[in-house]
């Protein structure tokens, strides 16, 4: 069985949806089963999740009719509705027959959007939007693509039913983030989709989204598609598990960032939940690990560029390029936060008081980082929190500022964690000199580091300016003096 996930650039318009179909045919040929999951439309500039929740924000807005270039926030949701409509409509038009599968898709669509407006026009009366509501809300866009992608796969000849994940993926509670349940998941894919594939019925699944047990709809975060996927590949124990998208497969570094960037061809389950946690966009970092515990090897290939292998990720795979190092990620707009203190020295629940307070303000800890002499303690948060958890650090240890035991909680604004992962961190011993090295010819000073956690990365924290420098420095040892997949 092979589980096939498909990105919004790939179902982002009728000419890639026909590209997908023709994918979708080819794996029919080859494979027992196939179990299909969609994101919802996403070609760019307008991406269907991004629209459904730009009209949602219109709830909680206030208008003010002097502030002159703006359009009251009604019209402002009419026009997302009539965007919406258009692409949809588009679609349907140029996929679907007349006198076939279109007048049932169109009549879906409008149906869909109209429970949208209804739903964003509530939130506008109550001057709120829920994040039980945006939820509903957000995962939209994937019941259309869902439909629309099944519709046409009937039309040419493929026997296929839209399903939503709702009545699939059992999540808790936590809206806008949810996690599933495995045992109920696994209860409901099994009663839902094996009698689909038994009956020779191609399930298309939403993406994206799921519920909680009393049927109340969640998402699992933005780009949860990817996660969708997984989740159906390990509880039905599929063989491969791929994710279409619009790049080669994960890359060395971000385009964006550096020119010579390569398509690596393996990577290992740990590797690449490093670079997706790390900042690089290829996976939601959820998706790992469902199928390392199922033991189901992953795939990343282009659809609009389909010959190309892609990446294969599997549980242990060769250190493929000379240098044992596969990828550099940069994650920007973070602050460093120091809490330091001669006062700290062999006091024993110091570490423990300061993440505490950390936690109790909801902010993530990207990198942590303390000196043996116990003087002091660095820790990455993202930038728009820091002043928040230095205000609940500074509390926290009133009393040791007041006595002098510690000097100062401070923070360093604009640091960048560049991260660069490969398993021949742990094995080849002169790669971090190497890396080192590589920023020290480039004058670009490390703040802060962290290794040991993980044997399969090495993080550097630098200044926020420096980082592309970093970035291409690092990225040169990968690739650079004939190192690299291209020279193999
Ligand atoms: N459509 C959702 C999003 O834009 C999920 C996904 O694309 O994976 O976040
Ligand atoms: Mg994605």
């Amino acid at each position: 069985m092979l589980v096939m996930k498909f990105g919004g650039t790939s179902v982002g318009d009728a000419a890639a949806i026909r590209a997908t179909a023709v994918l979708i045919q080819q794996a029919r040929q080859g494979w027992q089963d196939v179990v299909v999951v969609v994101s919802a439309m996403g070609s760019q500039p307008l991406k269907v999740t991004d629209l459904l929740l730009q009209g949602a924000e219109v709830a909680a807005e206030t208008w003010r009719p002097e502030a002159a270039n703006q359009q009251p926030p009604i019209s402002r949701l009419d026009h997302s509705v009539s965007q919406l409509r258009a692409i949809h409509a588009a679609a349907a038009h140029s996929l679907l027959d007349a006198a076939g599968e279109r007048p049932a898709l169109l009549a879906e669509i409008d149906a869909i959007l109209g429970r949208y407006e209804g739903l964003c026009r509530a939130g506008r009366v109550l001057g709120e939007l829920t994040p039980r509501a945006l939820d509903a809300i957000a995962g939209m866009g994937e019941q259309i693509s869902a439909r629309l992608v099944a519709a046409y796969l009937r039309q040419v000849g493929v026997p296929a039913q839209a399903v939503d994940a709702t009545e699939l993926i059992v999540t808790d509670d936590r809206f806008g983030a949810a996690t599933p349940l495995w045992p109920e998941t696994e209860a409901r894919v099994a009663e839902r989709i094996r009698p689909l594939l038994a009956a020779g019925i191609m399930p298309i699944v939403t993406g994206f989204i799921g519920a909680t047990q009393t049927g109340v709809p969640t998402t699992l975060g933005r780009g949860g598609s990817d996660f969708s996927a997984a989740i159906l590949g390990r509880t039905l124990q599929a063989d491969e598990v791929w994710i279409w998208t619009d790049v080669d497969g994960v890359k060395t570094a971000d385009p964006r960032l550096v020119a010579d960037t390569q398509t690596i061809p393996q990577l290992t389950y740990r590797e690449v939940a490093e670079l997706a946690y790390y900042g690089a966009k290829v996976l939601h970092p959820q998706t790992i690990r469902p199928c390392l515990e199922g033991g189901i090897p992953l795939r990343v290939k282009n659809t609009f560029n389909p010959e190309h292998p892609g990446t294969l990720i599997v549980p242990d795979a060769a250190t493929s390029n000379g240098v044992g190092l596969k990828a550099v990620t940069a994650v920007k707009d973070l602050s460093l936060i120091t809490v330091a203190g001669k006062g700290m020295l062999g006091v024993p629940g110091m570490a423990m008081r300061a993440f505490g307070a950390v936690a109790q303000t909801q902010a993530h800890v990207l990198l942590i980082s303390q000196a043996s002499s116990e003087q002091s303690i660095c820790f990455a948060t993202q930038a728009k929190v820091a002043q928040p958890v230095l205000d609940r650090l500074a509390h926290e240890f009133a009393p040791e500022l007041q006595r002098r035991d510690l000097d100062g909680i401070t923070a360093q604004q604009d640091v960048a964690i560049v991260t660069v992962v490969g398993k021949g961190l742990q094995r080849q011993p002169t790669l971090a000199g190497q890396v080192l090295t590589a920023l020290g010819q480039r004058q670009v000073n490390v703040v802060a580091m962290a290794q040991g956690a993980t044997d399969c990365s090495l993080s550097l924290v630098v200044q926020g300016g420096d980082t592309e420098t970093a970035v291409a420095g690092i990225h040169h040892l990968l690739v650079g003096n004939g190192n690299g997949y291209a020279a193999l």
